[in-house]
């Protein structure tokens, strides 16, 4: 296993954190909460057994029941082999009480008695407003005062300004988690966000360095660029994991796994991964597999966000996001899954009134309130996919 620079903190994290949140399940459902604990169990045993010492969960994560599969994988002294990294429920936070109640559930679940990386789930500006009007973050510092938590840090899903923002706003943070892969190096905190938490000192933990998978499981024309000769020196997830890894800020990456094949082959990458070791042509490369999947978008949306704010509260950029992802990532599934879990109910296409405020403000054109309706019967509804024309 290679180790890395954990920001200032006095401890080297290995390159591959293994992320909690696609554990197996019985049946067969991705982030169900019905776990498949025996191959779950296995999975991470053996990926600690082979030098991974990060575990990242949520309180979230399956159904409310990922922290208790991963108290168990951590029985029989493997707990004092890694570090814990786990999340507080912000979107569940009603009061300041709230807080020391979901951190002591988290507690008994994992079967410690401190996580040693506690963070924020999920900031963006919604949640970070409730972490400040409910005093969370002087919460946070008695429970690092009495030992329940050791390292506190925030996990982020919004712009790259209020990505900043939060990390000058607070001078206790020891590390963030971040969105990173080589689609979304300008996306949400993306690499400006990626070099300025570093430069603060704050190691960088990088999710979805696969993009959920998707970029693992390229779509015909980009798999045909993969099967180039090129192309074949690696697997399409190692290439997305060889990029994340080859930036110096970036100190673990998280996967989340599973299966025991995905457990050995992101090992296989780690061990083999390295700061600045993708050369000139494999960096063309991957701009090459960049720019294919970017002609395969359908509503060109640039998220400029000049259409913002939309005076009923529908996140424009965001839905048309989503919708594009579709296509230039042939998943539906997982980004219907993903509207129904990020966008707030009120931020959704469908509630869209048509008053077409928005229209007159947008440099591209986009008819955005005859789109609206469509885009959310394609990601609200079990419906097969068809591509619009705008
Ligand atoms: S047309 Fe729809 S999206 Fe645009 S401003 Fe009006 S309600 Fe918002
Ligand atoms: S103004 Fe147009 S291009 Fe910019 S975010 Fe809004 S819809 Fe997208």
């Amino acid at each position: 296993m290679q180790f890395r620079k954990f920001g200032k903190h006095d401890w080297k994290v290995s390159a591959l954190g293994f992320g909690c949140m696609r554990l197996p399940t019985n049946d067969g459902v991705l982030h169900s909460g019905n776990v498949n604990e025996k191959e779950a169990i296995a999975m991470i045993r053996y990926a600690i057994d082979q030098g991974v010492n990060y575990i990242d969960t949520a309180y979230l994560y399956h159904g409310l029941n990922g922290e208790t599969v991963v108290g168990k994988a951590l029985e029989d002294g493997y707990r004092e082999k890694v570090k814990i990294a786990t999340k507080s429920p912000i979107i569940l936070i009603k009061k300041e009480e709230d807080f020391d109640k979901y951190l002591n559930e988290q507690l008994k679940k994992l079967q410690t008695d401190h996580i040693d990386f506690y963070l924020f789930h999920g900031l963006n500006e919604q949640r970070w407003k409730t972490v400040l009007d409910l005093n969370l973050l002087e919460k946070a510092e008695s429970a690092i005062e009495d030992g329940r938590i050791l390292k506190l840090g925030f996990s982020f899903h919004d712009k790259y300004d209020l990505f900043k923002e939060i990390i000058d706003s607070y001078k206790g943070w020891t590390f963030c988690q971040v969105q990173y892969n080589y689609m979304d190096a300008d996306n949400q905190a993306g690499t400006k966000g990626l070099k300025y938490a570093a430069s603060k000192g704050l190691a960088v933990v990088v999710m979805e360095p696969i993009r959920g998978g998707v970029l693992a499981n390229p779509p015909k024309p980009i798999k045909e660029i993969f099967d180039s000769s090129y192309g074949k020196k690696r697997t399409p997830a190692d290439w997305a994991l060889q990029w994340v890894w080859n930036h110096p800020e970036v100190s673990v990456v998280l996967s989340g796994m599973s299966t025991m094949k995905q457990v050995q082959e992101n090992i296989h990458s780690a061990n083999i991964s390295g700061v600045h070791s993708l050369g000139r042509r494999d960096l063309q490369f991957i701009k090459r597999v960049q720019k294919e999947y970017r002609k395969r978008t359908t509503i060109p949306c640039t998220k400029c966000s000049y259409c913002m704010p939309c005076p009923n509260g529908v996140n424009i950029p965001r839905n048309f996001e989503l919708y594009n992802d579709c296509f230039i990532y042939d998943d539906p599934k997982q980004y219907r899954y993903w509207y129904r879990m990020l966008l707030p109910e009120k931020e959704r296409a469908n509630t869209c009134i048509a008053c077409k405020t928005c229209e007159e403000k947008c440099p591209q054109k986009i008819p955005i309130s005859e789109l609206m309706p469509k885009v959310h019967t394609q990601l609200g509804e079990d419906k097969p996919i068809e591509k619009m024309d705008t």
